[in-house]
């Protein structure tokens, strides 16, 4: 069997779906275990719901409405008036608004979960029935009844040996009662022990795939997405850029721990562990190979670049000339991993601490006002991460070329520059 991943892209409306469906459809030999991501946007207009849940605005009702009308829409023009899948889209709308009526005394990540997992709640209602209806039989689960994680809500650690025993059972289920059937379920979602939703950190559906494919000792993930796969550039700023055949589950861990938005980088180490191949195909082209990421001998010598942007660049240093020493460092360290602030790039000197990190953690502020009242901290806001995986000295020219260089790291394989505007 494989685990087919389609993200938000690939079902973002009607279309879309229709499809995943032909895709679905043409590859029923590989026994596909569907996992399916929020439909385009959605995660992101479930983050203002419950942003303004919190805030208590004014238009949360408004935007409650205008998501649940683009859902029925979607499913009213693929399955027909009668067909169950409305009343599951009423009953997760329903839990919204109770979600969203209660008094906001929970913490917000807890409520985040809570809100924000209805994406996949729904996108999974509508693309099964719409395979139903087509005559695809499939079996709808519930991924918080198959991955188990703790209480870290917005980041679950997932509790591996409870998830593959529910994965399996399920999956043996399927076999015993449903044979030729193809089970589809939510990305990005679980649960813990006493039923809370969690969530696997935003666009945590590729882990998703993964953590079913390891536990079920998958023959292969296909991720399906809006690009022919793996590139050496992200196109968008790069038109230049060129498809990566094959890379190893090393170049890839790599390359989406840098950046790389085109898988998740918490997918690599379950399917690496078990030999699993990940390959990442265009949605649009069903026909064409894609990438795939696996073995350690794929060897890739194509530079490859990833950009970086908001980012922040701080220096510590200690107030009275005194070294960074390994105790300042772990001071910095607690109050990083307090804050979940995520470390991009860091390096050090005699008397100084240097991090480059994302400008979009909300705790920043409250990070750099701590370590203020005991370092002297400076900071550059608005930088770039450019990273280049086997760089040439003409392409690091290249890039810096009318960029300022703040700092500079290279292995043998790779390059790393933070870099602001030469005028900032
Ligand atoms: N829907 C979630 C997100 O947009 C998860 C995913 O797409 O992988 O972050
Ligand atoms: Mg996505």
């Amino acid at each position: 069997m494989k685990v087919f991943k389609f993200g938000g892209a690939s079902v973002k409306d009607a279309e879309g779906v229709r499809n995943v469906a032909a895709i679905v459809s043409a590859n029923l030999n590989d026994s596909p275990f569907i996992v399916v991501s929020a439909m385009g946007k959605v995660t992101n207009a479930l983050e203002e719901i419950c942003n303004s849940y919190y805030q208590k605005n004014d238009d949360l009702h408004q935007l409650i409405e205008t998501l649940k009308q683009k859902h029925f829409e979607i499913a009213a023009s693929l399955v027909p008036k009668n067909d169950p899948v409305f009343d599951d889209l009423e009953n997760i709308f329903a839990e919204l608004y109770w979600a969203v009526e209660e008094e906001q005394i929970k913490a917000y990540d807890y409520e985040y979960d809570q809100i924000v997992s209805a994406g996949e709640m729904l996108s999974t209602r509508i693309v099964a029935a719409y395979l139903n209806h087509i005559g695809i039989p499939v079996q709808w689960l519930d991924a918080r009844d198959l991955i188990r994680t703790d209480e870290t809500f917005r980041e679950g650690n997932v509790d591996w040996e409870f998830s593959a025993n529910k994965i399996t059972a399920a999956w043996h289920d399927l076999q015993l009662n449903n044979p030729g059937a193809c089970i589809l379920t939510q990305g990005f979602i679980g649960g813990t022990s006493d039923n809370f939703t969690t969530t696997l950190g935003r666009e945590g559906s590729d882990y998703s795939a993964a953590i079913f494919a390891h536990c079920l000792n998958a023959e292969e993930v296909i991720i399906w997405k809006d690009v022919p796969g793996v590139l050496n550039a992200d196109p968008k700023e790069f038109p230049e850029a060129v498809l990566l055949n094959e890379i190893s589950y090393y170049d890839a861990i790599e390359l989406a721990y840098f950046g790389a938005t085109v898988i998740h980088p918490k997918t690599l180490k379950p399917l690496q562990n078990k030999n699993i191949p990940l390959r990442v195909k265009s949605f649009l082209h069903p026909d064409l190979p894609g990438t795939v990421i696996g073995k350690d001998d794929f060897k890739n010598t194509i530079p490859t670049f990833i950009f970086k942007k908001n980012q922040v660049l701080i220096s510590i240093s200690p107030r009275d000339f005194s070294f960074i020493i390994e105790e300042n460092i772990r001071d910095i360290f607690e109050q990083l991993s307090e804050r979940r602030i995520k470390v991009n790039l860091m390096q050090n000197s005699a008397l100084k601490f240097s991090l480059c990190v994302n400008e979009s953690n909300g705790k920043l502020k409250e990070f750099i006002d701590v370590l203020s009242q005991r370092y002297k901290v400076l900071y550059n806001a608005d930088c770039e991460l450019i990273t280049i995986r086997n760089y040439t000295e003409e392409l690091s020219k290249k890039l810096s070329n009318n960029r300022q260089v703040l700092v500079e790291q290279r292995s043998r394989n790779t390059l790393q520059m933070v870099t602001t505007n030469i005028n900032s």
